[in-house]
């Protein structure tokens, strides 16, 4: 067994660490692909490789380049691509020296706007609500905010930001990009706004594999930060149209068609549920609540997908699009939705039989 274990609570569901894909494609994975649970892509040509997308910190960073290192020896990564702006798939970069960084013009003009002093701040937060949630005087709702604060707390827990350094893409596209890698072609494919603002999936045809990034989640609910959802069924659809055998997804195990198909199947069934709500004036937060703590989500198979209560976020998306006022998400709101997504993750686990 692996020594790749889960960094949030858990038993691993499936293999993690490095893994042989196919003909010189290797994947890094991180069980059970929850939050900042990504995983990543090697490529490796003739004395040249490719590197698809770093961890959220420099730590386990470092310890995935360790595990590639008897690989990149006589074929050094000299590109690396970052596959969005999420920070589970690019602080580690200052890992990589010396290497061309690539990623979506749209991706890139997001990560402009990020620091890890947003997410170190959210930390200090969480500690603040776990203090008060373990406070022995009465207040509203106290069990609320002890829900909150351990959710919140657990989730930031396995990761150390404190020696991040954004280390941003040097080279953007958009549409697609052919690379040479080492004599391999590797195929860069634009496929955004989806799950965030700029998302691409690097396809190596002469191995048949897709590196999906966060297009893909197997195993584990998707989270729609960006949409809209038919541009992110487009992607999906662009995967199983490309002619590739086996997939590795941003989080989760690698996979094939089936799982390609079940989300999409997802996004449908969500899109129908959520709509329905919406158009009969319930609001994104109850819509959200009815569907994440419904039946049908159990009858259509979902149930079983980690983090069902991130449809909370996905309801406020396809919202947003409906209305015409869809934007990503400020700090603020990210905070709300995961204060509202540790409470729905609660009254789910207390329903479960
Ligand atoms: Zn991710």
């Amino acid at each position: 067994m692996s020594e790749v274990t889960p960094l949030h609570p858990g038993t691993a569901r499936f293999e993690g660490g490095l893994t042989e894909v196919g003909p010189g494609v290797h994947a890094w994975l991180q069980p059970n692909g929850l939050l900042g649970e990504s995983n990543a892509g090697l490529v490796i040509g003739n004395g040249a490789s490719l590197l698809v997308d770093t961890l959220w910190d420099p730590r386990l960073t470092r310890r995935m380049l360790a595990a590639m290192a008897p690989l990149v020896k006589t074929a050094p990564i000299e590109t690396l691509v970052n596959t969005h702006s999420d920070g589970d798939h690019w602080w580690g970069n200052q890992e990589v020296r010396g290497s061309e960084i690539i990623t979506t013009e749209s991706a890139r003009a997001v990560m402009e706007d990020q620091s890890p002093a947003e997410i170190k701040r959210f930390g200090a937060l969480a500690g603040a609500l776990r203090l008060a949630g373990s406070m022995p005087f009465p207040y509203p709702r106290r069990g609320d905010v002890a829900v909150i604060a351990a959710y919140a707390g657990e989730a930031l827990e396995p990761f150390d930001f404190d020696e991040v350094r954004l280390v941003p893409p040097t080279r953007t596209f958009s549409g697609e990009l052919e690379l040479d890698v080492g004599g391999r072609e590797v195929r860069l494919i634009d496929v955004g706004p989806a799950h965030t603002p700029g998302d691409l999936i690097a396809w190596v045809p002469d191995a048949r594999i897709a590196i999906a990034a966060d297009i893909l989640f197997v195993g584990v609910t998707p989270i729609m930060w960006a949409g809209p959802l038919e541009r992110w069924v487009a992607a999906l659809e662009r995967l199983l149209g490309l002619g590739a055998e086996r997939f590795v997804p941003g989080h989760g195990p690698v996979c094939g068609l089936d799982e390609v198909r079940r989300l999409i199947d997802y996004w449908r069934w969500l899109d129908q549920a959520a709509g329905k709500r919406l158009d009969a004036g319930m609001s994104p937060p109850e819509t959200a609540r009815e569907v994440i703590l419904g039946d049908e989500i159990a009858e259509r198979g979902f149930a079983d997908w980690l983090a069902p209560e991130r449809a909370l976020v996905s309801v406020g998306t396809i919202d947003a699009h409906r209305r015409g006022v869809a934007k990503p998400p400020g700090p603020r709101e990210l905070i709300a939705a995961f204060f509202r997504m540790a409470l729905l993750a609660r009254d789910r686990a207390r329903r479960a039989p």
